[in-house]
């Protein structure tokens, strides 16, 4: 039987979408590379944070743009757990990244032009070799506007607080509903209106509304797409 070609996968959209969870999961169904992005814009945001160039009220844009060439950002494949781990300067950051202190002040980290030029020619690299599966925010804008599939994810702002609230109450936290709902909206509107690459549905990509889908559903519905896109070569 003639061997597959690996097609690239652009995954993007709004905040608590499950993103990276499915983008995950069909990395190891197909055995593409999955490229989480974000943990990309968190590890800068700690490089600054470690730095003290950034912190409440304050932040030296120009401190870390200078530092930015002297830095090396890169996944590496943990076989102990199945997943790849995040590096910075050849130490290993998967922990430190999903801080809160990161969270608080990756957005900010993420508008500068700078940055994001940095980055995204980190992910364009990583593209090239093909069978890559990656989640963000500008992916099929930006980064990849040539994967073969490209996949728009939503669902209602009350569908996806609800899943934040759950996720939280989890870990133990102490949070109100109606907070979280607000955090949803503020998050939306940042990242749809800030002037670097905002969020918005790629030309081409197919929207996937998942406020009444489960995690499995998607994952399907997202390789009956990629069947289709290979059926048709
Ligand atoms: O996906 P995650 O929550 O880890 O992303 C962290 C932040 O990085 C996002 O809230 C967004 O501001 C930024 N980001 C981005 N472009 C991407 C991926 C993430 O601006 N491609």
């Amino acid at each position: 039987m003639k061997q597959k070609r690996k097609i690239n996968i652009a995954l993007d959209g709004h905040a608590s979408t499950g993103k990276s969870t499915t983008a995950k999961a069909l990395a190891r169904r197909l055995g593409y590379i999955y490229v989480d992005t974000g943990a990309m814009y968190r590890a800068v945001t700690l490089y600054a944070l470690e730095n003290g160039w950034i912190g409440p009220g304050f932040f030296y844009r120009e401190r870390l743009i200078d530092a930015l060439n002297g830095l090396d950002i890169g996944f590496r494949y943990n076989a102990e757990t199945g997943t790849s781990e995040t590096f910075l300067n050849g130490r290993n950051v998967e922990a430190l990244i999903r801080r809160p202190e990161v969270a608080d002040y990756v957005s900010q980290v993420a508008a500068v032009p700078e940055v994001r030029r940095k980055l995204v020619e980190i992910q364009q690299q990583i593209a090239r070799q093909g069978g890559v599966v990656m989640d963000g925010r500008d992916i099929g804008t930006v980064v990849m506007p040539d994967a073969e599939l490209k996949v728009f994810m939503t669902a209602s702002p009350e569908v996806r607080a609800r899943r934040r609230y759950d996720e939280m109450r989890s870990k133990g936290e102490e949070v109100d509903f109606e907070q979280v709902l607000r955090n949803v909206h503020q998050r939306d509107r940042i990242d749809s209106t800030r002037k670097a690459s905002p969020l918005r549905r790629a030309e081409g990509a197919r929207l996937l509304d998942n406020s009444n889908m489960s995690i499995p559903e998607q994952i399907d519905l997202i390789l009956s797409w990629v069947d289709e896109v290979l059926g048709k070569e």
